[in-house]
């Protein structure tokens, strides 16, 4: 493939954002793809923001829900253990902690986009 501007240049790679075949003179190289210097850059840059963004963010809630599953096992646990004895608050633990931590995982993308 040829570059879309220079015909007699081969194309070095492909544009992110309009698919068009780029030489190195018109490529702009961004960390995630390349697009066209001039007119395609901004668009790739957001484009990427928006995958990276919403990858953490499906990754975190995923997390969070994963966390508060477990904390929510101990507390049940907890619940059934402490009506035979007192040794069963000692499951209270771990189920404050990892309900703690799935909240965390939840709420830490939204306080992160406040910055
Ligand atoms: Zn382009
Ligand atoms: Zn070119």
């Amino acid at each position: 493939m040829k570059c879309f501007r220079h015909h007699e240049i081969d194309a070095l790679g492909i544009c992110k954002n309009c698919s068009k075949g780029l030489c190195s003179d018109c490529l702009a190289d961004l960390k995630d793809g390349i697009a066209c210097k001039d007119t395609c850059t901004a668009r790739v840059e957001a484009i990427n923001a928006l995958i990276s963004s919403s990858v953490t963010q499906s990754r975190h809630v995923l997390l969070s829900l994963i966390y508060c599953m477990i904390g929510i096992l101990f507390g049940i646990t907890a619940y059934g253990n402490s009506a035979q004895g007192p040794g069963g608050y000692v499951f209270y633990v771990p189920a404050i902690i990892f309900f703690g931590i799935g909240v965390y995982f939840f709420l830490a993308p939204k306080l992160a986009n406040k910055k």
